[in-house]
């Protein structure tokens, strides 16, 4: 915090902002029009991984505006622009050039009061904003290649200390996701996606949306949702967890859908981040961790044999923020009567992110509950490593985009082993996911992962099919040798 404190200290007035000769120069720094160039990241079209930091940044700093803004000799680029408009515009002496120029973070707390003739913050936002806080966005080897902004429509008082270390935070995550989309496209493979595929997303598109562009970009709104709720359309699928060597079941990963009446079987994808910005996503998350327990409550009676078998449930970042989760999961757990080894929460790093500060605190109060953590998509997050270190996990879900390249090549596969290795000096359990061949199976069983889930094992099922597959005696639950899932749920 001392840090942030005199970094606060060092930080230049607006006045020195909009002074500053370096600004006028406009100058361009070859290593810098190189890097960008590099990694082809000027016009191109959004992308979740950098909109969900700038989303973040919005949230944090409680701001009206945010963007990520990288700079070239002639233009501005935002890669991100969260609740504004242009992705480019002509230099004209923004802040966020006077930041790239200058490597400083910059705060105007009253640009009114700072006179607003020689800086701006965006040309389309001269009028609007009255508050604007930046700090440079960085690659790997120091360059300064953009500014991360956020700006406000009233003025500031002051500044916390911990908001600007919040968004410099945000702009070292910028960083790792340069240098992953660098080592992406070392690979060959920047066209992956970010996201998980969605099988059931035909559905949605088979079934003919009504909606005008504009109105499927607002889709669904915060009624929708509620109504959704309350009409139950909501079902959680669940796929298997297992132990790779043997295929037994170890855990159930409770997925969400949308059961939509006219649209068909929505994946998450489609909802869950509206849900997420809108707020919604609090009571849709409360229902899918009380509906996931007390399904799983309900195997369990009578079927002695479920006993090790837990039940994970995906958390989103507001869920995890919100204060008193561990005593919302401590009286969930009474209510089902479930003990804390029934229960796994699966968490990205995103969703820690919001919270750096206080999450140590609200993992640890959830350890004590006997409560299992996951890091789920290890490996597409941010400083993937430093969280691993500093927060108590006991699982790690290696994302399926690493399980899916590492038949390909050597390099590809010393990504996973090196991430095995992490895993065990941490004495973390891994799970790999999205294991769709024989070939990926047996080559992580000789690479020591332990456990794994995936489309070779079983898709995502519903409740009855998964009650039918929880009560064949085929099936084997927990730890040993024989063969588990039968061979044709997978199909
Ligand atoms: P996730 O937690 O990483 O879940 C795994 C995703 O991988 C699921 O997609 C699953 O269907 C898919 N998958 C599993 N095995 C394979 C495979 O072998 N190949 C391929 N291609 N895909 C496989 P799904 O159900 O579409 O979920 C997507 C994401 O949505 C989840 O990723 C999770 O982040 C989020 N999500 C799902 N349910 C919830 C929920 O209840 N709450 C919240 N906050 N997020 C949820
Ligand atoms: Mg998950
Ligand atoms: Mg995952």
């Amino acid at each position: 915090m001392a840090d942030a404190m005199s970094r606060q200290r060092l930080t230049p007035t607006a006045d020195s902002a909009l002074r500053s000769e370096e600004h006028a120069a406009c100058s361009a720094d070859p290593t810098r029009m190189y890097v960008l160039q590099a990694l082809q990241i000027l016009d191109t079209e959004p992308e979740d991984r950098f909109d969900a930091i700038t989303r973040m940044a919005a949230a944090q700093l409680q701001a009206d505006v945010a963007s990520i803004d990288f700079v070239d000799a002639t233009r501005v680029w935002s890669k991100s622009v969260w609740n504004a408009r242009p992705r480019e515009f002509p230099r004209t002496e923004s802040f966020a050039e006077w930041i790239v120029e200058t490597g400083q973070m910059l705060v105007v707390r009253d640009m009114q009061a700072a006179g607003r003739q020689r800086g701006l913050y965006r040309p389309d936002m001269v009028a609007r904003v009255r508050f604007f806080a930046g700090v440079p966005i960085r690659c790997s080897n120091g360059t300064v290649l953009g500014a991360l902004c956020v700006a406000g429509y009233e003025p500031r008082a002051q500044m916390q200390p911990e908001e600007l270390l919040a968004l410099e935070n945000l702009a070292s995550l910028v960083t790792d996701q340069l240098e992953l989309r660098h080592l992406r496209q070392r690979q060959g493979s920047a066209a992956e996606p970010n996201r998980v595929a969605q099988p059931e997303r035909a559905a949605e598109t088979d079934s003919g949306p009504v909606e005008s562009p504009a109105e499927e970009a607002a889709w669904p709104t915060v009624e929708e949702l509620e109504y959704a709720l309350e009409r139950d359309q909501f079902v959680l699928h669940y796929q298997p967890e297992v132990e790779i060597a043997t295929g037994r079941i170890v855990g159930l990963e409770a997925l969400i859908r949308w059961r939509h009446p006219r649209r068909g079987m929505l994946a998450p994808q489609s909802f869950i981040p509206q849900a997420e910005d809108n707020g919604m996503i609090l009571p849709i998350g409360d229902w899918g961790l009380a509906h996931a327990c007390r399904q799983l409550q309900a195997w369990k009676r009578d079927r002695p044999w479920l006993e090790p078998l837990r039940v994970c449930v995906n958390l989103s970042a507001r869920q995890f923020t919100r204060t008193g989760l561990a005593d919302q999961i401590q009286s969930l757990l009474m209510t089902t009567g479930l003990r804390g080894h029934h229960l796994g929460l699966e968490m990205t790093e995103s969703t820690l992110i919001p919270s750096i500060s206080s999450t140590l605190g609200v993992l640890n109060s959830l350890q004590r509950l006997g409560v299992s953590l996951h890091m789920d998509d290890f490996g597409t997050g941010y400083s993937s490593l430093s969280h691993l270190h500093r927060f108590p996990f006991d699982v790690l879900k290696v994302d399926r985009s690493f399980v899916k390249r590492m038949t390909m090549g050597a390099q590809p596969l010393q990504i996973v082993k090196t991430i095995l290795e992490l895993a065990r000096v941490l004495g973390m359990d891994v799970v790999a996911e999205g294991i769709e061949t024989e070939e990926q199976r047996a080559m992580l069983e000789k690479l020591g992962c332990r456990y794994g889930q995936g489309y070779l094992f079983a898709k995502p099922l519903d409740a009855d099919a998964m009650g039918i597959l929880l009560a064949s005696p085929e099936t084997r639950i927990g730890f040993g040798r024989e063969a588990a899932v039968p061979r044709e749920v997978a199909s």
